[in-house]
């Protein structure tokens, strides 16, 4: 006899799907639909992927699923398909794939429906608060109402115990209970568009004349306009009825991007990001779910957010790292958003006026369709580098007597100066002048960072934090150093250099609490600071109209990093920090400060610009045959102890040989660059092929095998297909 198996995947670390049977007499659940299933001895919430007519394990095991959730399969045939993909692509279990990024309450089994917001009022009959004064709870409440209805949450956060007494004056039939109306669809036009330029026009006729998947990089210099473009590609969108999906990289990036596309679209714009409270997730997943949202803009895992008759997505500044999760299911949504596209048959728009390598690369070999904004809108005019060399400077900090005397010009000028540092804090280093302590993370054996206004000691690999001490830790002496320079202590010597100034910092110590950081940048906006001062934090995409001075304090430190794609990163940041000055009628200027002026990486980025060194980095990579002309997978381990991970790695390597690894070349083992970080030793192991067609053929394999290994067992170990950074 025939029967039907569910295959379920379940948010666990295994790397296949899990066989169940339906209930008896009633219909199964439809692939898409979440199920509650027996999972050990407890019970786990998971989701239909198939129907299949046999089961992997034997019939002694198969076990009846407790309960069906979904009426309605939650997630559609291709974001179904779309989770297949990057589940074996990223060689994830797929549980964590297909589950793990829904959002919280639904992962748990809540109903995929929202619970409409209800509301008390008063009836006619309702008595004054006064008079029923001796019952103070009770007029509390009446009062509360007197102003006008309230929903249940505003009540739960302004009257304790409000219910009871609720029920109470309900029963007198003085207050009542009513499902409250949505809330009215904003009035008044909106502001009209800019009329665009020509070659604004031309990328929008591009896109809006794309039938089926392109793939599109709009390369568009700070300022030229992208989001206009964006802008007019949506509204066509939407003209044909047609949904479209935002990616912007960071939650910083969109309350400003979502108060823009508000103006333009209204109510149809809803958002999701990672500073949503659960709750807010679920409403915005589920109202673009139902088809209630026209436009969706999101962090990262928004690529995977349901969306009904998507018409077109869109990638802003495609380049930013953060697009690439970092631990778990290690995706990144630029790519996931292309492959997206491809899937649903639609275009997408990666935009960025620093594109990455990768990104040029397949607008070189024909992959992508380049767009190109050569110019600033309206009047603004790009801004010009300058290096400044530093040696021999008395510097005051960071901060060069040639820069100083430069930022005193701007400022009596009334405008404003950006100063960014990519390193928090107040001193890297704390040193005991007598002795020469110096107190470090035992954790990871690294400096701790002083952070002086908290007085803690902070590390910054584990986070670690403990009381800054007085006294040195050896000898006693109260005499402790804080050598080199953050963000913190640059912000105290701008008081110093700068009295009649106003300083703002912004980094994530500044920034912690919600909300923060969009008072910071509105404070910075409105004027109300004269002196920015930040890490990257303060360089991506905002807008600053009467900054007209950026300085880059410490430059160098970018020219010397391990990684291979230290450089690629040092010129986006450089672009992207320069871009926020200059960008309304005044024209800018970014100063450079650095020990190397000679260093050929200034010669070629102040030269040609991004794409002429872009150019350059690619043809290097070429011929070291680094990516975007090779594929990377990285094998990471980590250990209690000091040897375990690096002989986990042995073993794999050994296991690759068996199964034969043509065409694709392990390197290492090797400890990790900072091997030790919150207690455990870490190790790795690089990948590397020329096509990634042999590279996925060996990992297919060999994963699964490496799991098994007996050393797997001390280890902690993780796959990163493209890793962006190698260590
Ligand atoms: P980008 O996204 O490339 O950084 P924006 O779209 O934010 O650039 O545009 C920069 C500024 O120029 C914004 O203030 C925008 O309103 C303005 N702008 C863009 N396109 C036009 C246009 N065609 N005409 C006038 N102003 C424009
Ligand atoms: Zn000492
Ligand atoms: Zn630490």
């Amino acid at each position: 006899m025939s029967r039907l198996i569910l295959k379920v995947a379940i948010d666990a670390p295994l790397r296949h799907l899990f066989d169940y049977l339906p209930l008896f007499n009633v219909p199964p659940p439809a692939v898409g639909c979440r199920v509650r299933v027996p999972f050990g001895r407890r019970s786990r919430v998971g989701l239909v992927v198939a129907h299949a007519p046999h089961a992997e394990v034997a019939d002694a095991q198969l076990r009846h699923i407790h309960e069906a959730i979904d009426a309605e399969p939650l997630l559609t045939a291709p974001l179904l398909d779309l989770l297949h993909r990057a589940a074996d692509y990223y060689h994830a279990p797929p549980g964590e794939v297909v589950v793990g990024t829904l959002p919280a309450l639904l992962r748990t089994g809540r109903p995929a429906q929202l619970a409409p917001p209800f509301e008390w009022r008063l009836t006619n009959t309702a008595p004054a608060p006064d008079s029923v004064g001796r019952a103070p709870r009770q007029a509390a409440l009446l009062r509360a109402l007197a102003a006008g209805p309230r929903t249940e949450d505003d009540l739960d956060a302004e009257l304790e115990g409000w219910r009871v007494t609720a029920r109470t004056l309900a029963s007198k039939g003085w207050v009542e209970r009513a499902e409250r109306a949505p809330e009215p669809a904003p009035t008044g036009a909106p502001p009209a568009a800019p009329t665009l330029s020509a070659a604004q026009q031309a990328a929008v006729d591009a896109i809006t004349g794309a039938s089926g998947f392109h793939a599109f990089l709009l390369d568009g210099v700070t300022g030229s306009g992208k989001t206009e473009v964006y802008l007019a590609a949506i509204e066509s969108a939407l003209a044909a009825g047609r949904l479209a999906l935002v990616l912007v990289p960071e939650i910083g990036l969109a309350p400003q991007t979502e108060a823009r596309f508000r103006a333009r679209f209204g109510a149809a714009v809803a958002v999701l990001h990672s500073g949503l409270t659960d709750g807010e997730r679920l409403a915005a997943w589920l109202a673009a779910r139902d088809g209630r949202v026209g436009v969706l803009i999101g962090t990262r895992s928004a690529v995977f957010a349901p969306l009904p008759r998507l018409g077109l997505i869109v990638v802003d500044e495609e380049h930013d790292t953060s697009y690439k999760q970092q631990d778990g299911f290690r995706y990144h949504a630029r790519d996931m958003a292309v492959l997206r596209a491809r899937l649903e048959s639609v275009p997408v728009l990666l935009g960025s006026a620093t594109p990455s390598l990768e990104s040029l690369e397949h607008a070189a070999s024909g992959q992508y369709r380049p767009l190109h904004l050569h110019e600033r809108a309206g009047s603004a005019r790009l801004p010009q580098l300058h290096l400044l060399d530093v040696r021999h400077q008395r510097m005051t900090g960071l901060v060069s007597p040639a820069l100083a005397a430069v930022m005193r010009d701007e400022l009596a000028a009334g405008r404003q100066v950006m100063l960014f540092l990519n390193r928090r804090g107040y001193a890297p280093v704390l040193l005991c002048h007598a002795c020469g302590w110096v107190p470090k993370c035992t954790r990871c054996d690294a400096h701790y960072t002083l952070h002086r206004a908290r007085r803690l000691l902070v590390c910054h690999h584990c986070g670690s934090e403990r009381p800054a001490p007085t006294a040195c830790g050896e000898c006693a002496s109260g005499e402790l150093l804080p050598l080199g320079v953050g963000t913190e202590r640059i912000e105290a010597d701008l008081a110093t250099l700068f009295p009649d100034h106003a300083v703002l910092r912004v980094d994530r110590d500044s920034t912690r609490r919600r909300g923060a950081l969009d008072a910071h940048l509105a404070a910075a906006r409105d004027g109300r600071a004269d002196i920015l001062i930040g890490t990257q934090m303060l360089a991506k995409g905002h807008h600053f109209p009467a900054v007209t001075l950026v300085g880059i304090l410490d430059a160098d430190q970018g020219l010397f990093a391990a990684d291979f794609r230290a450089t690629e990163r040092l010129a986006q940041t450089i672009h992207q920090v320069a871009g926020r000055s200059g960008r309304g009628d005044l024209a800018g200027r970014v100063l450079i400060q650095t020990h190397q002026p000679q260093h050929p990486l200034w010669q070629a980025l102040l030269g040609g610009g991004y794409g002429v060194f872009a150019r350059g980095l690619l043809a290097e990579r070429e011929a070291a045959g680094w990516p975007p002309y090779s594929h990377l997978a990285l094998l990471r381990a980590e250990a209690a102890g000091a040897q375990e991970a690096l002989w986990f790695l042995g073993e794999t390597l050994s296991l690759a040989a068996e199964f034969g690894q043509a065409g694709v070349e392990l390197l290492g083992p090797v400890p990790a660059p900072s091997p030790k970080r919150a207690g455990r030793y870490r190790a790795q192991l690089l990948l590397q092929a020329s096509r990634r067609a042999p590279l996925h053929n060996l990992l297919r394999r060999w994963l699964p095998a490496l799991a098994q290994l007996p050393a797997a067992r001390q280890v902690r170990w993780s796959l990163d297909v493209d890793p962006v950074d190698t260590y």
